[in-house]
């Protein structure tokens, strides 16, 4: 579970300050699948960052998975992400001199989990990769590179997925082909997942759909009641 306390993301600048993201409260229950959704420069990539524990708020608190980010150190929160937080981006972010199944194996090796390598093949089977286990980055394309991404997130089971426009180096065809695989594992090891996106068709394959603008919420499809969690689409708050 997702939960933000009055958090307000403020950047100090030449005049007065400017402000990234107004007070915001929100919760998101363990297993959801949430589209956020906006403008260019709204606020939405601040907002992952904030959630991953990547940035700090000016003000407000943030809990994730019952532990609250204000108070871990550095190496703490880094431990966090890695057994936590799985992160898909727009470009890809592979490592360039390594294989498809190098790059799944990595955040499994960087906890230390054993069967790194029987954990990367089972993943580079559910996305269908297989034959490409040893290609490079470059050899692959675009489409390719992202399902190897989306491997690698889920790579430590993460309780909890970002994605930051998933599918906007993507074609049409491709994307909804990415965004398929995210629900498929999403729905099995029931991930919350936030996903941040500009196309209103994948948005609707979320339950929820946040909207920004400059630093607000001004829509929200499926908003918790009374700060607990309560709607129907399940996920109860440990
Ligand atoms: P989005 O992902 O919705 O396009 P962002 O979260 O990236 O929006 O940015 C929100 C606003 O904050 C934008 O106006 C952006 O220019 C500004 N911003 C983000 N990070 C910084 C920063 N480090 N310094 C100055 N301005 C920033
Ligand atoms: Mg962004």
């Amino acid at each position: 579970m997702i939960r933000l306390s009055g958090v307000t993301k403020v950047l100090p600048s030449g005049g007065r300050p400017l402000i990234i993201l107004h007070p915001l409260d929100l919760f998101i229950p363990q297993g959801q699948f949430v589209a956020i959704m906006g403008p260019s420069g709204s606020g939405k990539s601040t907002l992952l960052g904030l959630i991953a524990g990547l940035d700090t708020p000016t003000e407000g608190e943030i809990d994730v998975n019952g532990a609250r980010l204000g108070r871990m150190n550095e190496d703490q929160l880094a431990r966090f992400r890695g057994s936590n937080v799985g992160f898909v981006f727009q470009t890809f972010q592979l490592i360039p001199t390594l294989t498809a199944l190098e790059n799944v194996m990595i955040p499994l090796e960087i906890m230390g989990r054993d069967g790194a390598g029987d954990r990367a093949n089972e993943l580079l089977d559910i996305i269908g990769l297989t034959e490409r286990a040893s290609h490079y980055p470059a050899q692959l394309s675009g489409g390719e590179q992202q399902r190897v991404a989306v491997a690698r997130a889920f790579a430590c089971r993460p309780k909890i997925l970002l994605a930051d426009e998933p599918t906007g180096n993507l074609d049409t065809a491709t994307g909804a082909n990415i965004i398929g695989l995210l629900r498929a594992i999403h729905s099995e090891q029931g991930t919350t997942m936030v996903l941040v996106t500009h196309d209103p068709e994948i948005a609707t394959a979320a339950q929820r759909t946040i909207q920004l603008r400059d630093g607000s919420v001004v829509e929200d499809s499926l908003p918790a009641t009374g700060g607990d969690g309560g709607n129907s689409s399940g996920g109860v708050e440990p």
